[in-house]
């Protein structure tokens, strides 16, 4: 058996984590020099769990990365396998009273040697891949959309080798939704944005059916984006409509998509990459299938990551409203300035009152996987995915499904749920040119607009999943690397991802479908 090895996140928790890929057993006395030393396991402790340094009273605070996890709900013993049954929910922190932007901004050296090849926009954003999308109004056509997108591919991206592939943008809104209602906002504006992100060039094609409740004009208002084939902005993008009375039969739609997407082809073929610095980065960053290890290992790499694109004037986002609730108030105290520390209370109070209208809280957010990962609850597992925001002070936040605007550099909160395929078609609509996924559990999570690099927060799911998983963080647990040196490489992967180098998930043409957040009702 390899030497038990444990950690603890702050010196005055008073539990650790136990690393050892197979746990420790019954009777395990750790070692010198390891937090608990001399203490012997009264049970055995799984990997990612918690074990107790010393005696934890009834109803006395459980202490991890200096914060009250939980309240005991029975006397624990030193040497004890602290889990889920054991502990009390605390109450979620109110929104008012929080200390707003009080935290003085870290000095962070800039970073100005890095760079990337990317595809320069006309609006000045740049693509880290050169894709053509094609915009849907509604979920009807998504059938026929995705015959036409295999045809596309088949006949006409051999003549277009500069073209990295062609992407339905399908999901499932457009009709049969309360369109007028207040929240509708968000799916339809998460709509407009995606089909602007930087990976798709400028380039905007539309197919529609016809008599949807979401019409083109409403989906893409005229004058409202820049139009690349000579028409006036005025007149919107050019739209295929399938109820349009001169399309006979299938196939004549099929044509008409297939012919619409050429001369987007030709324009986006024309495009080479070229040498641009790092601060064109625009990194979401997210977690999903967490484990008790995604707080040490994974998590605090990407926020040491997330300090290195700042420093480089790039732009990185972190989201995932439930996963931060619970560390509202470190959020607000470094915030930028009290505009918006306000602004990060207005999207979660938004949001508590979302999951209240559903009747459910923050704690609906913990999944079995996470449980059995070693996450007692949901403050658990905030305190170990905040990590990921890194050290920067926040410079802005988006509500879902707004876009960056190009000033808007540096640390980001773009609000949204926590649901990993929502997430990221929430990110990709702010503008996202990139994305890192740290997982403990496993998935194999990908997305067609964007690359998406996966971290493992352990080596035995780096090994296991070798051919999924781009990046090993449990290296940091075995002592093996630095939190910093993890970082580093990460942003220096980062910097290959972007400039071309395929991740696993692009490799075998993974990808989830887009997930669009709708809090309206449907009819
Ligand atoms: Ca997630």
């Amino acid at each position: 058996m390899t030497a038990p090895l444990t950690l603890r996140m702050h010196p005055a928790d008073n539990v650790a984590i136990v690393a050892n890929e197979d746990g420790l057993p019954a009777g395990t006395r750790l070692p010198d020099g390891l937090p608990g030393a001399g203490l012997e396991l009264t049970e055995k402790v799984p990997q990612g769990h918690k074990l107790a340094l010393v005696d934890i009273a009834a109803g006395e605070p459980v202490r991890r990365y200096n914060v009250a996890i939980g309240y005991a709900l029975r006397d624990i013993a030193a040497g004890s396998w602290v889990h889920e049954r054991l502990l009390q929910l605390p109450s979620a922190r109110a929104l008012e009273g929080l200390p707003m932007a009080t935290v003085p901004a870290a000095q962070l050296p800039p970073l100005q040697a890095y760079t990337f090849e990317g595809f320069v926009n006309a609006d000045g954003s740049v693509g880290t891949r050169n894709l053509l999308a094609i915009t849907t109004t509604v979920q009807c056509v998504a059938g026929v959309v995705d015959h036409a997108v295999r045809r596309i591919r088949e006949q006409l991206l051999p003549l277009y080798p500069h073209v990295d592939d062609v992407v339905g943008l399908e999901h499932s809104y457009g009709c049969g939704v309360a369109i007028d209602a207040p929240d509708a906002v968000i799916p339809i504006r998460t709509l407009r944005n995606i089909s602007l992100n930087p990976n798709f060039g400028g380039e905007v094609m539309v197919v529609s059916l016809g008599c949807e409740k979401l019409q083109p004009q409403r989906l893409l208002p005229p004058g409202s984006i820049a139009i690349q084939d000579g028409r006036s902005p005025q007149d919107g993008p050019h739209t295929v409509c399938l109820q349009d009375a001169h399309h006979v039969g299938f196939m004549s739609m099929i044509d008409d998509i297939v012919a619409s997407a050429r001369p987007h082809l030709e324009r986006l073929n024309a495009r080479r990459r070229q040498k641009v610095p790092a601060s064109a980065l625009v990194v979401g960053v997210q977690c999903g299938g967490s484990d008790a290890l995604s707080g040490v290992t994974a998590n605090p790499a990407v926020g040491a990551l997330a300090d290195l694109l700042v420093r480089a004037g790039a732009t990185v986002m972190f989201s995932e409203n439930t996963e931060v609730r619970d560390a509202v108030d470190q959020l607000t105290a470094r915030a930028a300035t009290p505009e918006v520390a306000q602004a990060i209370v207005r999207e979660l109070a938004w949001y508590d009152q979302y999951l209240e209208r559903g009747r459910v809280d923050r704690s609906a957010n913990t999944t079995p996987g996470n449980k059995a990962g070693g996450l007692s609850n949901i403050v658990e597992k905030a305190m170990g995915s905040i990590v990921k925001s890194g050290s920067a002070a926040i410079g802005h936040v988006l509500a879902p499904g707004e876009k960056l605007r190009a000033d808007q550099k540096g640390l980001v909160f773009a609000a949204t749920p926590a649901s990993d395929f929502i997430c990221g078609t929430l990110q990709l609509a702010a503008g996202m040119n990139l994305h890192v996924f740290t997982t403990g559990r496993g998935t194999p999570y990908g997305l067609q607009a964007c690359p998406v690099v996966k971290v493992a927060t352990r080596t035995e799911l780096a090994r296991r999943w070798h051919d999924l998983m781009d990046v090993d963080a449990g290296r940091i647990a075995q002592g093996q690397q630095s939190i910093e040196q993890a970082g580093q490489e990460l942003f220096e992967l980062l910097l290959d991802v972007a400039s071309g180098r395929r991740t696993w998930a692009e490799h075998w043409k993974l990808h989830n479908a887009l997930v669009l957040f709708n809090p309206a009702p449907v009819t």
